[in-house]
């Protein structure tokens, strides 16, 4: 059969009709969409040749290819453990949360009053971590386990008195993937890691014996450990203490439910992973990291942070808390580089607690503990030596010579346990474990079946949790399907997401995130594999990253790609490693100078600075381009130690600046490196390629260009391409020969493939667009943006454009003139605008007191058009305070977003009840309520509060 390109698809994906085309051409201003992009985009890098990617006939026909990739992974009963372990997702959970658009269409909950949703169900998750840890503020997630453990390194160092030689000292059960993330991220800081084993003597002397004397800023146990040992951490935590160190225990979520909470024994740091918390684990990812901890350093926690506040009426309300530790603020001084993180995966680890609750959770460790207990019980009395005494779920058995036996045993069984080395194995115990599958392990070991044990613990009494946890009512409520039910659809309701209408940020490209394309991520063949089960199981999920690979070089013209990093930040410090080992490579490791213009993503300076580079900032011209006097000039001056430029393209701006092949030349030829920020990919995709105009390294975040859904804040992907001559320091992984080159900078993500399991969402719209569907995409972005511009720059002037007036696919509007002479600040207008039923745009990034505009390809005409008039209205609202009819602190601007409730009972504005909630233009049947008045941020930052508030604050 002949291949047919697939128009269906593409028609639903791109929202302007031909029509709509027309009229829109028209507006700008322009014969045609090619003719558009031949004058916006500078023609010195527009790409040689037409992209070569061929379109599946259709939707189904995707779908039937995708079966028939699941259908080479074979899922076998994983009990490999360390990490990743079998769960049930509560099916409530995974309909109304993981496959509810609701939920993974919403945007980084910046606007509060529009996520009250999200951010509750993320305050569960720190009230959650803080109460099983014991300490008593925790963050809204963070990537995985082992970059929590690598943050909690640099938490340590910055919050420890120790001297500058310090060192890290890390148990050697910390689990073997955290060691190697830890590792990574440890060498560009100049820190140094000890691993040892610090259980064969728990004081004081271990820590010296250990690092030869050397003083410890801090120290990471893991608990239980990565054989599944439960050891008692107090007499060597004091002795940390004792010697300036502070001390990080990676700890398991459910064996804290019977476990001492790190925070009695006195830990600083809890970190770990909420996988088994009822998310799959999807061959590796995406699952959400957590972070916890003690008093006083709350304001130093990496990643974001939900806190209470109260809204203008003095309601409580939520909101990100904490946000000037941030790197969009702090740039190269923010705490960590951490922007994109796994808000939907903490919501879904949530909601398994808040379903189970207390009781449940407690009794779902029980089971798991009798059933390892019983398995352990059973091969002893078969004969067979255990590795360690105490233990939770995982038991570490002595197999002297015998263990590729006893794996492939298992195997035969249908079983995947864990070959720790020639006389050990390992075989860990979760909730989704049979009785049968239980007898079958037991026999691989020649040993006689299981009877599980009560599940009491079976470890020392010192060790036994007595303290209370989950006592909120939110963990002790929603108990009945019906009420679980009624909660998730109370909280989505709250919340504005692409299901409601369009979000326009800037820089974030909320596209659609079809259907079809989301539809295998639940199916058991990709969700239930371990990320370290054998190669030949993972067949087709392999075919997956194999395809996406290929296609994204194609599309960027880069070498080759690393799908490894799980977020934009991690790809931009993969990419930043890739340079500094090829520097070193080339003996030139004193190049360490990164230029970074004064526009660039706040993330670009924090991931620097974590490669260990020197950031200096390169000045923005009057016109919005890079002052290239001041670029020569800087280049100039660090000739011999220039490491890298990282620019952004199209610039942040939303400009195809015609001075980018001088600009790579002038780098390259001081024989610096090109990093070139891909987040805008969505303005060049079949049109340019960064690869071949000038990088030599860029991440694409593929939760922009390339429809992974942002979660409310995660999960991403943020792979690297690069040039060959960088492609033998791309990130690689201890237990995947294929997931980078030996020569590699070491591991950047926990699994191999980072968060592979929503890879398929990418790899389905490749397939469904095609070369030349993805090629309209970009034409029709651009052609929006323009048009958004158009209709926009008499009302609020357009800041910047291309040197033919247009721009690329998103465009700033300048309201600073306006709140000089009215006192409306963006904030009124970004509130505004929820009355009128939008999200806002990008809020003062990267030009304070301005809007970045990103309409991109999806959004029909119909909606741009909407979008323009409430723009409109509103600009008719600001002339009225202008004018001096209207007072600012009175005006339906400040006044903005108004509840429901809001209108009820006393009213004592100038304006009345229907200009508050519907303003022009308002379709009654279509009202979206904000659920809170604006809300007071600085007033929760001055008291925070960062766990769930007692009912008792909700009483009005
Ligand atoms: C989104 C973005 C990033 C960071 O990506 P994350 O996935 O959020 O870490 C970096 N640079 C630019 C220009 C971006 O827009």
């Amino acid at each position: 059969m002949t291949q047919v390109s697939s128009p269906d698809f593409v028609r639903r994906h791109i929202g302007p009709t031909d029509a709509d085309v027309t009229t829109m051409l028209k507006a700008v201003g322009q014969p045609s969409t090619a003719a558009l992009v031949e004058r916006a985009l500078p023609a010195g890098i527009r790409a040689a040749a037409e992209l070569d990617l061929k379109a599946a006939p259709s939707e189904p026909a995707v779908i039937d290819e995708l079966a028939a990739k699941a259908a080479r992974n074979q899922v076998l009963t994983s009990m490999i453990g360390l990490g990743y372990y079998g769960t049930h997702t509560p099916p409530v959970v995974r309909r109304n949360i993981l496959e509810n658009p609701a939920w993974y269409t919403a945007y980084t909950p910046y606007q509060p009053e529009i996520s009250q949703g999200r951010l509750e169900a993320l305050l569960n998750f720190q009230t959650m971590v803080s109460d099983l840890t014991g300490l008593p503020t925790a963050g809204a997630s963070l990537l995985d386990e082992a970059t929590a453990v690598a943050e909690a390194m640099t938490l340590m160092r910055r919050s420890s008195k120790a001297p500058a030689d310090a060192v890290l000292l890390v148990d050697h059960q910390v689990m073997p993937q955290s060691i190697a993330v830890t590792q990574t991220r440890a060498l560009p800081l100049g820190l140094e890691v000890v691993v040892a084993d610090l259980r064969a003597a728990l004081d004081e002397s271990a820590l010296t014996e250990a690092t030869g004397g050397r003083p410890i800023f801090g120290v990471v146990v893991q608990y239980p450990g990565a054989d599944g040992g439960i050891s008692d951490w107090s007499r060597l935590t004091t002795a940390a203490h004792d010697e300036g160190a502070l001390v990080t225990v990676a700890a398991d979520l459910l064996a804290l439910t019977l476990l001492t909470p790190p925070a009695e024994w006195g830990a600083d740091v809890a970190v770990g992973t909420t996988q088994r918390f009822g998310v799959p684990m999807g061959f590796g990812g995406p699952h959400a990291g957590y972070m916890s901890v003690r008093k006083g350093l709350e304001r130093t926690l990496p990643g974001r942070l939900v806190g209470v506040s109260v809204d203008a009426d003095g309601a409580p309300a939520y909101r990100l808390a904490l946000q000037t530790r941030e790197q969009h603020i702090r740039r190269e001084k923010a705490t960590s580089n951490i922007c994109t993180a796994q808000v939907l995966l903490a919501v879904m680890a949530s909601m398994y607690a808040v379903w189970h609750g207390p009781r449940g959770l407690s009794g779902i460790a029980h089971e798991v503990h009798g059933k390892a207990s019983g398995l352990a019980r059973a091969l002893q009395d078969a004969g067979v030596t255990l590795a360690t005494e105490a233990f939770f779920d995982t038991v570490k058995a002595v197999v002297p010579g015998q263990a590729d036996a006893v794996v492939a045993a298992a195997l035969d069984r249908g079983v995947n346990i864990w070959r720790v080395d020639a006389n050990h194995v390992s075989v860990s115990v979760d909730e989704t474990t049979t009785g049968a599958q239980l007898d079958l392990v037991a026999s691989a070991f020649g040993a006689g079946p299981v009877i599980a044990t009560d599940g009491e613990p079976s470890w020392p009494e010192d060790l036994h949790r007595t303290s209370a946890f989950l006592t909120h009512p939110v963990f002790n409520s929603h108990h009945s399907e019906t009420a679980m039910l009624r909660y998730l659809r109370t909280l989505a309701d709250r919340d504005y997401a692409l299901d409601r209408g369009m979000i326009p940020l800037g820089s974030c490209t909320m596209k659609l995130n079809a259907t079809t394309e989301m539809e295998a991520v639940t199916w058991p063949e990709f969700a239930n594999l371990h990320p370290f089960a054998p190669a030949d199981q993972t067949e087709g999920i392999r075919e997956v990253i194999a395809d996406l690979e290929q296609w994204l070089c194609a599309i960027t013209g880069y070498d080759s790609v690393s799908l490894q990093p799980n977020a934009g930040s991690q790809g931009e410090l993969a990419g930043l490693l890739a340079i500094h080992a090829y520097h070193q490579a080339n003996g030139e490791s004193d190049r360490n100078v990164c230029l970074i213009p004064a526009s660039a993503h706040g993330t670009n300076a924090a991931s620097a600075v974590m490669a260990g580079m020197k950031v200096v900032v390169v000045k923005t011209a009057p016109s919005g381009e890079i002052d290239l006097d001041d670029l020569r000039a800087k280049v100039t001056q660090h000739n011999t130690t220039l490491a890298a430029i990282m620019v952004t393209y199209p610039s942040t701006h939303g400009v195809f600046e015609d001075t980018i092949s001088e600009l790579c030349d002038l780098v390259h030829h001081a024989g610096g490196q090109v990093y070139l920020d891909g987040a805008n990919l969505n303005a060049l995709v079949g049109m340019a390629q960064p690869g071949q105009f000038g990088g030599d390294v860029s991440h694409l975040n593929l939760h922009k260009t390339f429809c992974i859904p942002h979660g409310g804040g995660g999960p991403g992907v943020g792979p690297i391409g690069v040039r060959s001559h960088l492609a033998p320091y791309l990130p690689n992984h201890p237990f995947s020969a294929e997931a980078g080159p030996d020569t590699g900078v070491g591991p950047i993500s926990a699994a191999p493939f980072g968060s592979a399991s929503i890879l398929p969402i990418s790899w389905a719209y490749v397939r469904l667009m095609g070369g030349a569907g993805l090629t309209r995409a970009t034409e029709t972005a651009i052609l929006s943006a323009n048009y958004l511009a158009t209709r926009l720059d008499e009302h609020y002037p357009v800041l910047y454009s291309g040197e033919d007036g247009l721009v690329a696919h998103e465009c700033i509007i300048d309201l600073r003139d306006l709140t000089k002479v009215s006192g409306v600040t963006v904030d009124d207008v970004a509130k505004r605008l929820i009355d009128y039923g939008f999200h806002a745009p990008t809020m003062s990034f990267p030009v304070a007191g301005t809007f970045m505009i990103e309409p991109t390809e999806s959004e029909s005409l119909e909606e741009l058009d909407r979008f323009c008039d409430a723009m409109i209205a509103i600009r008719g609202e600001i002339q009225e305070v202008i004018d001096g009819g209207v007072d600012v602190a009175d005006s339906v601007l400040r006044g903005a977003p108004h509840t429901a409730y809001s209108l009820v009972g006393q009213w004592d504005h100038p304006y009345t009840r229907e200009q508050a909630a519907y303003p022009v233009g308002v379709d009654p049947l279509r009202k979206y309520w904000s659920p809170v008045r604006r809300v007071d941020g600085a007033k929760g930052d001055r008291n925070l509060i960062c766990s769930c508030p007692p009912p008792e604050a909700f009483e009005s």
